[in-house]
This record gives C-alpha cells, structure tokens and sequence, in this order.
C-alpha cells in the first residue's frame, strides 16, 4: 500500500486545518463538521489526520482499546489483569459508511448461538473500533436515520449498548466525531447538527497560485506517493510534535473569568440554545490558548473560538444560511467596560504573547504550518463563503418592485393578462403544517412521512428468518419449535431449537417519500398578497418534507408551459430558494404542467424505484393558454391517477366568487383538495392524514 497523502502537504484550508488541530490537542472539543462542494480535498484532510494524532495506550488483546491505567469495567473482553501493562498503537480514524448496518456500527450479537448454544458471542463494531480515536462519516448528511440515533446515544453516553431480546453488551465507545457534507445533498438533523463541537465552510481557493499549487502537489503525489510522503514527513512530525506538546500545556490553561464572561456574552446575544455552546467556546478557546504555547485564555483566541463553535448553533431554520455575522460577534466580544471601539480594536492587552500576534514563529513553532494563517484569513473566507448566496426563507426576494404592490391582475379573468411578468414576491412566515401521507405499506428509505416496512420501528409480525438473524420474535420462535418438541425427543425442560424455528420480527416505520411540487405561478395566481401566502404554503411543505427526511422536486408552469425548476433532490435549501426566486405571471397550462411531473416522476422511479412520489399541486385550476386548456389539464390529472400516483391539490381560489375548479382537479387526480387555510396543522389532533382520508 501507498503512502497516505500528508497532512501538511494540503494546501490552504486554513480553518479546517485549525478546527482538526485544536480536536488533536483537546477531544474535549467534541468534533468537527465540515461543510463545502465536492472537490475540495476536505475528505483527504480528515483523513490525513489520524497521522498527527498522538498514539494511544491500550491493553495488549483487548478488542476494545481499553486503558491499561483505567481499564473499562464493562468491557466484554475483560476484567483486565493490572499486571499485564499496556502497549502503544497509533491512533485510530474509523469511517462510518452512510449505508451501514445497525450491527457493523453498534456491532453484532449472534442471538442464534446464543439460544442454541447459549454462548454470547459479540463481534465488535466501529463504535468500538472508533473508542479513543475518530469517527469519520463522509457525506454524514446522507447517514440514515437509524445509525443517526445510535451515534447520538453513544456521543452523549460515552458507551454502546447493544441489545437483543434481553442479551446485552455494554463498552466504553468516546471518539471525536467528524463528518463532511456537501450542502446541496440535504442538510443534517439538528440533534446530530448540535453534536460536533465545531463547524467549518470550506470552498475551493479562487486564487489561481493557489489553485495550480493544489494540483502540482496532487501530480506530485500520484507519480510517486512514497516519495512524495517522504518529503513531507518532517513537516508532518513537526506539527504532530507540537499538537503533543500543547497536550502537555493543556492542563494548565487558565480561563479568566473576564474571557469566560466574554464566552456567556457572545452566547447570549446570538440566542443559541443550552449551554453547549457556551461549554465548547470555553473547551475550543483553552485549546487554542495551548496551541499557543499559552497558558491563559485571551480574547482574540474566544473570538477565534466562537467563529469555529457557534455558527452552527445559532440557525433559527434549516433554510438560513450558515455562517456568523462578525460584526455583530465584534459588538458582543467588547467588554461593556471598555469604551466605544478605536478605528482599529485591540484585544484586551495581556502582554505582548496576546491575541493579536503575528501568525508565525512567534510561539516557538518551526514554521507557519497553517494553522495559524487562519487569524488572518478567517474573515475574507468567511465572506465569500455560503453566506452571501444561502437561501433565506423569508427574505429571499427583496426585489419587490414598487410597481407591483397589488398586482393589476388581482381579480382579472384568466388569461387576459398575455405574457406579462412580475418580478418575485416573498413569501410569507413559514408555519406547521398537517401531515399528508401516502396511502398504503412502502419500503422506501427510512423517514417520517408514510408507513413503510422498515429495519427499526414497532414490530407488527414475524416471517421464517432468511439469512442471519438480527431481529428475533421470541414468541414466534418458540410457537415454531413447540410444535416439534416430541419430535425431537425431548423429554427435560429446555426447549429443544432449531435453526428452522427462528422467526424473525416483522417491522413497521416510516419511509420519507418524493415529494413532487407542482406550482402554479400564472397570472391569475399573481396577486401579490396571495402569491405571498402561496410561497409560504409551499415553503411550509417544503420545510415539512425536510424534516420527515423526504426528497423535493418543483415543477413550475406559466405562461407558455412548465419547467422542471428543481430536480428531485435531497435539500431542501436549494427548493426555497427555487420558490423564492419565482417569478409570475402569465397564462395557465395546467396540463402542461402535469405532463412535465408526470414525466419528472418516470424518471425518477427509473432511478429510485422504492422511493413512493407524493404529488402537491397548487393552483385555483383556472386553466388557460390554449384551445382545449381545460381538457389538456383534465387529461393529464387522469394520466397521472391511473399511475397511481398519490396526489394533493392545494386550491388558492380565493374572492368571493368560487369557481371550484381545483377541486375538479382533485377529483381527477384522485386526490384530496385543501384549501390554503386548511394546510396548517390545527394542534395536536388530527395532525396525522393519510391522503385518501382527507378526501
Ligand atoms: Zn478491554
């Protein structure tokens, strides 16, 4: 095998680079989440850390790693002799793949030996394997749902507990946890968001030497990986030798209670959640006090802090952009004591070792390795990072022309207004919505919307085991093996098993479902205020859908037809900013836009064949723009029903005259028709709807 690619080789990605550093110096930091395009060697970075990371003391034969100063109590190896000692091994970097089993992350309890032979028998997971190195899970954002809930209970307890029908096994399992996203894929689940300790926007460098850089080291490394390697090592070593040496100074940091009140201000005024926000400033600024050769905390390093531990803890919805508002984090570090800031601010003074050093050689490190460049490239990054372009739900469209206040159109007949167009409005305050389901058992990935047969959730029956047994129903085994107990000569107590008898339990649970958009944005939909309500259904919905783990598509249609706006995708931040950005007006080809979903929902069965469509149609239904626009629109809704394809049609008829024509649409489509008021979810009862019981 090849040599790994070096840590220090990596060019840029100063704050990724800092973020990693500081969890090598102190896993009290809790982590790091790495958010960016593809392409952007975030992946090799991480992966490249395991090599800087210092080694681990671990009792010889213990599959476990335990400590041989404080061996696990429970560790399914031991009880550990004292006598024995320990040895040393490198740390490790476990990858957790997103599609993985419950069993290969928690690891496996063969019920089967065990009731036949009554032996436990456990094979370990890489939750052990991970204990006391990384955890690292590319594209952690696609991680299923299931193996979400397994490491949010490992973090939080610091063991694994697995356990099948009243066999149980317990071990030490405390990792530090990294994960890389791409954004655009979906965003994560706000529990699992809160576990990593810090978080960092990485992007490819627009600076063309930079560029070229990246790709001569990378030409480099593929002609001769050892070789190139070898270049490297003394760099790698010399920061490897710095992370342990600001290990040893770790203990002896000491946090001010100036800088400590700085943290609980910072905290407080960009309203994040509990304390953990607080907690991991605190642990990340002691960190970087130590990277520093410091002993005591300063202010540049809680600033420096707070942009790695809090932009991740301060979103309001998963549709605002990440990313801290520095000003506002400037306002908030200055002590209320300290008078209004000088045209250049300077950290509080303690000594010329303050924050505000130049970025190298002034603590004593060999060379500038990167870390450190972050002090000054962390702002310009940040700025040109997602922050500019992320979706916003609510004020995504500032662009409302004055012209358009209250659109001529309002009441006009269909299809009088021609081609006309106006600019995109807001949406209104996204709120809760009712829950549609689709009708009938799925077996699409897991989720929250429809009911579906799945690996976890309640049990509903029991089948013949096929293959290892990994979900036994006790009481249907024991029914299958009574029958042939006189069979098989028993004539003791013990029940006589056999393989033949195991049954294996029959699950039910929730599957996320293709939820396909279909907006109407003509001009008969175009008044201002009620384009502003339909946006904020829409975004509702959407936000529904991304809390219940389903996937979203757009397909819009006005004036001369439909467009597929967005194709069927995991994030939903990409659906907001579509329906944000959509403009109106126009005529109404109702059909036309129920052949592009149609369409759009062929492809996608091509492409993920259990994933069950649900289709949401928003219109009044006053179809126009050709000859026979009605019966194209009736024709199409048919088309679409005989798929059976499950379908809900949003009717934004409003007025004091009411055509119904959107309720005829349902009606063809086979689906229920809600009005805009009815989309809302009214408390708790009533809140969960099959599609069908609607109707
Ligand atoms: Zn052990």
């Amino acid at each position: 095998m090849s040599a790994a690619y070096p840590f220090s080789a990596i060019v840029g990605l100063a704050d990724l680079r800092l973020a990693l550093v500081l969890n090598a110096v102190s896993p009290a930091v809790g982590g790091v989440l790495v958010r960016g395009e593809k392409g952007t060697a975030k992946s090799t970075m991480v992966r490249a850390l395991a090599s800087q990371l210092p080694e681990v003391a671990v009792v010889p034969g213990c599959r476990f790693s335990c400590e041989p100063v404080r061996p696990d109590e429970h560790c399914p190896d031991g009880p550990h002799d004292p006598a024995v000692g320990g040895v040393s091994r490198a740390a490790r970097l476990v990858e957790l793949p997103v599609g993985a089993s419950e069993d290969r992350l928690a690891g496996s309890l063969d019920i089967e030996r065990a009731l036949t032979e009554g032996v436990k028998a456990y094979e370990p997971g890489l939750l052990a394997a991970a204990h006391r190195g990384v955890l690292y899970v590319d594209e952690v954002n696609l991680l299923h749902d299931h193996l979400v809930d397994l490491l949010l209970d490992a973090a939080a307890m610091g063991t694994s507990h697995v356990e099948r029908e009243g066999v149980s096994v317990r071990h030490a399992a405390r990792f530090l946890l990294v994960g890389t996203m791409n954004p655009e894929e979906g965003e994560l689940r706000p529990q699992l968001l809160d576990r990593f300790g810090l978080t960092v926007e990485v992007a490819a460098s627009r600076e063309p030497r930079e560029r070229a850089e990246v790709v001569r080291r990378r030409l480099a490394y593929e002609a001769d990986p050892d070789g190139f390697a070898a270049r490297w090592a003394d760099e790698d070593a010399a920061l490897a030798g710095r992370i342990l040496a600001a290990r040893k100074v770790l203990p002896d940091v000491r946090l001010p209670d100036a800088e400590l009140e700085r943290i609980a201000r910072v905290c407080a005024s960009f309203e994040v959640d509990g304390m953990r926000a607080d907690l991991v400033t605190a642990r990340t600024s002691i960190a970087l006090a130590a990277w520093h050769g410091r002993t005591e905390v300063t202010a540049e390093d809680v600033r420096q802090a707070a942009l790695l531990a809090l932009p991740h803890r301060r979103r309001r919805n998963p549709f605002d952009a990440p990313g801290l508002d520095e000003a506002l984090l400037d306002e908030a570090l200055r002590d209320p004591e300290e008078p209004e800031p000088e045209p250049e601010p300077e950290p509080e003074g303690d000594g010329p070792d303050g924050g505000g050093e130049p970025p190298a050689g002034s603590d004593g490190s060999e060379r500038s390795d990167g870390a450190d460049r972050s002090d000054g490239s962390n702002g310009s990054d940040k700025a040109d990072g997602a922050g500019s372009e992320g979706p916003k739900s609510t004020e995504a469209a500032p662009s409302s022309a004055p012209g358009t206040e209250d659109a001529p159109v309002a009441g006009a007949p269909a299809g009088s207004d021609g081609g006309r167009e106006q600019a995109a409005v807001a949406a209104a305050e996204p709120y809760r919505t009712r829950l549609f389901a689709v009708p009938g058992v799925g077996q699409g990935a897991a989720g929250r919307r429809s009911r579906a047969r799945t690996a976890s959730g309640r049990t509903t029956g029991a089948q013949v085991a096929a293959g290892r047994v990994t979900r036994l129903h006790v009481a249907a085994t024991v029914r299958a093996a009574a029958l042939h107990q006189k069979a098989r000569g028993r004539t003791g107590a013990g029940l006589l098993l056999r393989r033949a008898d195991l049954r294996e339990a029959v699950r039910e649970g929730r599957e996320g479902n293709l939820v396909l958009f279909v907006v109407d944005a003509s001009g008969s939909m175009a008044a201002r205020k009620r384009m502003q309500a339909v946006k904020g259904a829409v975004l509702s919905l959407l936000l529904d859908a991304y809390q219940r783990r389903d996937k979203v598509g757009l397909v819009t249609f006005r004036g001369a037809g439909a467009s597929l706006a967005l194709p069927p995708t995991s994030s939903v931040e990409i659906g907001a900013a579509r329906l944000a950005a959509l403009p109106t007006g126009g005529r109404t080809p109702v059909g036309a836009g129920l052949l592009r979903a149609h369409e759009t929902l062929r492809v996608e069965r091509l492409r993920d064949p259990l994933r069950r469509p649900l289709l949401v149609v928003v219109t009044d239904g006053r179809a126009t723009g050709g000859r026979d626009a009605l019966g194209e629109s009736r024709r199409a809704a048919r088309l679409l029903a005989a798929g059976g394809v499950a379908s809900l049609v949003v009717d934004c008829e409003s007025g004091p005259v009411r055509l119904g024509l959107a309720a005829r649409l349902a009606g063809d489509l086979g689906g229920p028709v809600v009005t805009l008021d009815e989309l809302a979810a009214e408390g708790l009862a009533g809140l969960v709807r099959d599609v069908r019981s609607v109707a």
